[in-house]
């Protein structure tokens, strides 16, 4: 280890930095690196601008550098840098759960603070778990999860999640859950606009699982509604819905991850009040702060908060909770960030743009190696046929030519995931879909 650097050092060793989720000794030998972002754009240690078609990774929903959220997190640091949620509060804590709760639908009221995504899950996880117990029905402990879903990287998360490798690695601790069938049917629903017709009846595998492992042994199913990090599957048309439905009829809980979706991704608040369906538990981080500073938060319904609430007094009701849980600076940055949500009034300005949005999605249709479209909100995914024997090969070089172009895009496998910040406008929305045009038609 050196002494201090400046605040952003040229650095020539990139060694010791493991880079999460990269392919590390390829990133090395090629290094991307941005060193500023404003607005739409990021800009590059050899001082080109990027345009950012993926809200840095889902999360930049109200844009970089928005002068109101960066006032109130210096604000925020130099008034107070930390305070302890244990058996202690500050303000904005309560004032942002309340915030939280009047924006969610039903009576989704009561927020439990995290650090991102993957805590929130296991958060949400463990509150299903223990709801039971407190309940009286201990024998509760089976978690269903969905092929192909992505909850983060914590042991819940991998658990339940459904993407092979972020799973087959690691052991035995995964056990005690079971998968519903992921709703990818590309014979039947390629180049659909919004939700697709076929493929609510996946659902009712949930009644094979009851009848399979008992009722009375599963505690919750854990879904996105629009499944984003597998490469972008929106729900068929009345399929989660079905799964409300079956859950309500065998007591099971259903948990919403809206970690992508929430915060106006798809021109709602979130995504249950987008569908119309209520879950019982809403996870969320990313757009919560607008990626300014780390912070998630699992969403409770009255009945399942107020069912710990029954003890004595003094006994703490949940044994769980994080150092950084309520952390001042991301309550800073989330009021601000709601704040500017409002204001300007983004989750609509996501609706409205999202047809010319749809249009533009769809207008690559026809290009070489496109064999599917699908969009919703400010979202699309361009799956790409892989080349034969190399999956992810085609997609990876879209991504770093779109790089080398002055756009950012993300790529799964063979799938290219776009959601740029809700403050895009209709010429950004042209730039992305005419660049990653012109670089489709040169692969090979
Ligand atoms: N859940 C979903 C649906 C996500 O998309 C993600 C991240 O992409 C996570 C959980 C994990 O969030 P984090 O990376 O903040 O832990």
């Amino acid at each position: 280890a050196q002494g201090p650097a400046a605040s952003a050092p040229a650095v020539n060793d990139l060694s010791s930095f493991w880079m999460p989720f990269t392919a590390n000794r390829q990133f090395k030998n090629a290094p991307r690196m941005l060193v500023g972002a404003q607005g739409m754009h990021y800009t590059t240690a050899d001082g080109r601008q990027v345009l950012d078609g993926t809200a840095g990774l889902w999360c930049c929903n109200a844009g970089h550098g928005n002068p109101r959220i960066v006032k109130a997190i210096q604000d925020q640091a130099g008034e107070m840098d930390y305070a302890p949620a244990f058996q202690m509060g500050h303000p904005a804590a309560f004032a942002l759960a309340n915030r939280l709760a009047g924006m969610l639908p039903g009576d989704l009221n009561h927020v439990f603070f995290t650090n991102s995504g993957s805590e929130s899950v296991d958060t949400a996880l463990k509150i299903a778990l223990a709801y039971h117990r407190m309940k009286g029905e201990g024998s509760r402990t089976r978690l269903i999860g969905r092929e192909r879903g992505y909850h983060g990287v914590n042991f819940g998360g991998i658990s339940v999640g459904g993407i092979t490798n972020n799973r087959r690695f690691f052991g035995t601790l995964l056990s005690g859950v079971d998968h519903l069938p992921h709703t990818h049917l590309p014979d039947r629903n390629a180049f659909s606009r919004g939700q697709p017709e076929h493929g609510a009846a996946l659902a009712d595998d949930l009644e094979r699982l009851v009848a399979l492992h008992g009722a009375e042994t599963i505690a919750a199913v854990i879904v996105e509604p629009m499944a984003g990090s597998t490469g972008v599957l929106m729900p068929p048309k009345g399929y989660l819905e079905r799964l409300r439905a079956i859950c309500d009829r065998h007591g099971i809980l259903l948990i919403f991850d809206e970690v992508i979706t929430g915060f106006g991704r798809l021109g709602s608040a979130f995504a249950c009040e987008h569908f119309g369906v209520l879950p019982d538990i809403v996870t969320t981080a990313k757009g919560l702060t607008s990626g300014t500073v780390p912070m998630g938060a699992a969403i409770v319904r009255e009945g399942i908060h107020d069912a710990f609430m029954s003890g004595p007094e003094n006994a703490i009701e949940l044994f769980h909770g994080y150092t950084y849980s309520a952390h001042p600076l991301a309550c800073a940055a989330a009021l601000a960030t709601l704040d500017v949500y409002q204001d300007d009034g983004l989750f609509a300005r996501c609706a409205d743009l999202a047809p010319h949005w749809e249009e533009r999605v769809h207008g690559l249709k026809g290009l070489p190696h496109v064999i599917d479209l699908r969009n919703m909100g400010l979202i699309a995914g361009i799956e790409l046929e892989p080349k034969p024997g190399k999956p992810t090969e085609r997609a990876f070089t879209a991504f770093l030519k779109c790089y080398e172009a002055g756009l950012l895009i993300r790529t799964t496998g063979d799938i290219i995931a776009l959601s740029p910040p809700l403050i895009i406008d209709r010429d950004q929305i042209d730039r992305i879909f005419d660049t990653l045009g012109d670089v489709l038609k040169t692969l090979d």
